[in-house]
């Protein structure tokens, strides 16, 4: 298997013709593909990593229901199950199984690449740093890291969560109850101000001027948003 530009795509699928013809398109997208014909294989072959794994319910040797489980015990992995059960009970089942999507079978190819590429420029941002104003304010978010023109810093947990709540909502008011519930979990009055003081300690680390903030505006009578502009990757 050619390793591929995009990355490296696992086909689980006992159907040779929808295996040839996924293999085709996504290999002409830029992805290197693997492909079991039946669970036993796959699970062999899960010994090496995959960016992404399509996953057919219906596999001659083991229920690719189980198989998903298997998969999510010790992965991460986006999985897109393709499904002939349509009806809408099993889908949710599907994903109940830790399944990030679901094709129905039969399916468009095309449609099918799309998502793929969905997925993993989601699964990319996850997992790299989410990055603003030209690289002066960069969150990992997996490593709970934030660097500030390149220096580490140290944030509390709360803190950390108050930033990256706020950035991942730019420009969008939050009130300070907003931000007690979703940082805090407290679902009752009376925390807010304790979030103003988080916030000040919070710009006291990221702000170059915390009068003159870059990142996290006050909105008077309401609360908060992210300012910062984020950077393409
Ligand atoms: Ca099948």
């Amino acid at each position: 298997m050619s390793p591929g530009k995009k990355g490296k795509i696992l086909i689980v699928e006992d159907e040779k013709k929808i295996a040839d013809i996924t293999r085709v398109y996504l290999e002409r997208d830029g992805f290197g593909v693997a492909h079991a014909e039946d669970g036993e294989t796959a699970i062999k072959l899960l010994k090496d990593k995959f960016d992404l794994i399509i996953l057919d319910l219906m596999l001659p040797d083991i229920q690719g229901e189980d198989l998903c489980t298997m998969i999510r015990k010790d992965s991460e992995v986006p999985i897109i199950v393709l499904t002939a059960k349509s009806a809408e009970e099993e889908r949710v089942k599907g994903l109940g199984l830790g399944a990030d999507d679901y094709v129905v079978k039969p399916f468009s190819p095309r449609e099918l690449v799309a998502r793929v590429n969905a997925h993993l420029r989601r699964t990319k941002k996850a997992s790299f740093s989410l990055s603003f104003n030209g690289g002066d304010l960069k969150i990992d978010v997996q490593k709970h890291e934030v660097r500030k023109k390149g220096e580490p810093l140290t944030l509390t947990p709360t803190e950390f969560k108050i930033l990256l709540t706020l950035s991942e909502r730019p420009e969008a008011v939050m009130t300070r109850y907003q931000l007690v519930n979703l940082v805090l979990g407290y679902d009752f009055e009376g925390y807010e101000r304790t979030i103003d003081a988080h916030v000040k300690n919070l710009r006291q680390k990221i702000e170059d001027n915390s009068r003159e903030p870059a990142f996290i505006k006050t909105v008077y009578g309401l609360g908060y948003k992210f300012i910062g502009r984020g950077d393409e990757d």
